[in-house]
């Protein structure tokens, strides 16, 4: 893994510490969390808040250890993400972002874009995208960082290159600096368009044995 993001960074002149490297621990167990930490990973992305409930106690008194919510989020469980989680990538809407400031807690924020027509993506339509930002701004227990966004899963990584140059896009004109894009077969293309946070499983952890339901 160190190796590929050591050529593209070689390549785009980009600095590796320009780049987090987010892994994507979904199903694997909490050993699997600890086994990474150990190699010198320190952030960790979770779909589900009842699996990462079960796991939590096993992983929380890691010194430096953060974790990020990369799955779809319903109301009804913001304040119990707010409490298990340091960042939340997946804020679409207003009311989302207002459950999670409710718990009072200091949270980190990026807001999932919707970028293709797909009926199964989650995210925030882009021309709705100004009013959620200047709504997330005026939380007091949210920090955003950026934007986030899954395009259409292709073995073709080019294909997600026009979605990760339309969310660029995006962040530079609502002045964010945080880009959450690219997963293993599509990183590489996205640290070109300007990634700042890669989320990746399966290039670190292996193939999933259950697949990631949604
Ligand atoms: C599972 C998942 C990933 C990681 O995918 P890999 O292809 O295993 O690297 C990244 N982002 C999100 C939102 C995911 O659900």
């Amino acid at each position: 893994m160190e190796e590929r993001l050591a050529k593209v960074c070689a390549r785009t002149g980009r600095p590796r510490d320009s780049i987090t490297l987010l892994a994507v621990s979904k199903v694997f167990p909490p050993s699997a969390i600890a086994e990474a930490y150990a190699l010198g990973l320190r952030e960790f992305g979770e779909n589900y808040v009842q699996e990462f409930e079960g796991k939590f106690p096993d992983v929380k008194d890691l010194p430096g250890a953060r974790f990020h919510f990369i799955g779809h989020l319903q109301s009804n469980k913001a304040r119990r993400a707010a409490q298990l989680f340091t960042t939340i990538q997946t804020v679409d809407s207003e009311k989302l972002a207002r459950r999670l400031n409710d718990a009072a807690t200091p949270l980190d924020i990026y807001l999932e874009v919707k970028l293709s027509e797909e009926d199964s993506k989650a995210g925030c339509p882009p021309e709705e995208l100004g009013a959620l930002v200047s709504a997330v701004r005026a939380m007091p227990h949210l920090t955003l960082r950026g934007l986030m966004t899954m395009p259409p899963w292709s073995e073709d990584a080019e294909l997600s290159r026009p979605y990760f140059r339309r969310l660029a896009e995006l962040a530079r004109e609502h002045g964010l600096p945080g880009l959450s894009m690219g997963m293993s077969h599509d990183f590489e293309v996205a640290i070109e368009e300007g990634a700042t946070l890669i989320r990746v499983g399966t290039a670190l952890f292996g193939k999933r044995r259950k697949p990631a339901a949604t």
